[in-house]
């Protein structure tokens, strides 16, 4: 991918002019695509963040000693801003993620932004690369706010300065097709008392492991189990799980070792609006290879059905199409975050 150009481009879309990023938006995937600008916010361990700015996007400077270099001292978010037909630029739910972050920095030792500073953030940082939002239709713009700690440590301590930055990179809409997941019941990603439940940067790296093991096989990705028992599903790498079975939809409850996904969240509540039963619960394996229907969900994913599920070479696989019920909570949630839908929820928030 062409490193950014700078220049712009008018599209007209219906009733005004667009300006967008030269680039062909066909090409995009799922790589980063370095944009014009990046936010950039710092606090000492003893004082709040105050004030951030917007800088060219570029390569950050930090000590060796850096708490996040040495001990992992870190946090990430994801979220996307969307292009609407007649032009405007949507975020979804975006103080869900900040809120979430004050909870990830608690447990980390770390300071975090009010949720005032992160949207006011997120928003500065997408309107100053606002022509990185891919035309509608053409996918959108994914935003990764990290908080990390940058100040120098060499004992087991919480570094004293961390960082709150933010950078995007336009990503096309996800069509990998239904998933074809295995279980894995030796790797576990969350332990209770342990992590899981943030989004530290510690969690991802440790499953790579198992997620090459299980690509090697043909596999999409694996759903692990709790580690306790290894008898009840959790959660994917970097998204949430459902099971339709008669209509009633449920998901693993969140305790602490499951990732609290804001498209979890939202798709009960739509579930919940449609008419249907919802049960957060916990759910053993034998349910989920009885289900009609399973899906997984995320800001990466969005709502992505699963297709397969292998467990100790048993292969098990689920209705997929238009009549699904995921469908229809597809449809309703990215209606809503496209700007497609009208917003009863209360759950966009446009940046202008
Ligand atoms: C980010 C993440 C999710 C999905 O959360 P969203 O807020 O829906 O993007 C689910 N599981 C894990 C482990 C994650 O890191």
């Amino acid at each position: 991918m062409a490193p950014p150009s700078g220049q712009k481009t008018s599209q007209s879309t219906g009733t005004s002019a667009v300006e967008y990023a030269d680039i062909n938006w066909d090409e995009i995937g799922f790589d980063l695509v370095p944009t014009d600008h990046m936010y950039v916010m710092k606090c000492s361990g003893e004082e709040n963040f105050t004030r951030g700015s917007i800088t060219p996007y570029g390569n950050i400077e930090m000590s060796p000693g850096a708490g996040i270099l040495n001990y992992g001292q870190g946090l990430l978010e994801g979220l996307k801003a969307q292009r609407t037909e007649d032009g405007r630029v949507l975020l979804f739910r975006p103080e869900e993620n900040a809120e979430r972050m004050k909870i990830g920095a608690e447990r980390m030792c770390m300071r975090s932004p009010s949720t005032e500073q992160f949207v006011e953030a997120v928003k500065q940082t997408v309107l100053a690369n606002k022509h990185w939002v891919p035309p509608p239709g053409k996918g959108s713009l994914y935003i990764r706010p990290l908080l990390i700690g940058t100040g120098p440590v060499l004992g087991l301590e919480p570094a004293p300065e961390f960082t709150f930055l933010i950078y995007v990179s336009p990503v096309r809409n996800f069509h990998t097709g239904p998933l074809n997941l295995v279980i894995e019941d030796t790797i576990h990603r969350a332990t209770p008392g342990g992590t899981g439940g943030i989004k530290t940067v510690t969690n991802y790296s440790p499953v790579y492991k198992a997620r090459a093991l299980a690509k090697a096989k043909g596999f999409s990705d694996v759903l692990f189990l709790d580690a306790v028992t290894k008898k009840n599903i959790e959660e994917l790498s970097s998204c949430n799980i459902f099971i339709v079975k008669d209509d009633v939809i449920s998901t693993p409850a969140t305790h602490g070792t499951i990732l609290p996904g804001i498209t979890r969240k939202s798709i009960i509540e739509i579930a919940l609006s449609l008419g249907y039963q919802v049960k957060e619960r916990v759910i053993p394996v034998e349910d989920l290879l009885e289900a009609d229907e399973v899906f997984c969900t995320g800001t990466a994913v969005v709502l992505n059905p699963v297709f397969s599920v292998t467990y100790q070479n048993k292969r098990v696989e689920y209705k997929i199409g238009a009549e699904a019920v995921y469908k229809k909570l597809y449809v309703m949630l990215t209606g809503i975050q496209t700007g497609r839908i009208e917003d009863n929820m209360g759950w966009t928030v446009e940046v202008d």
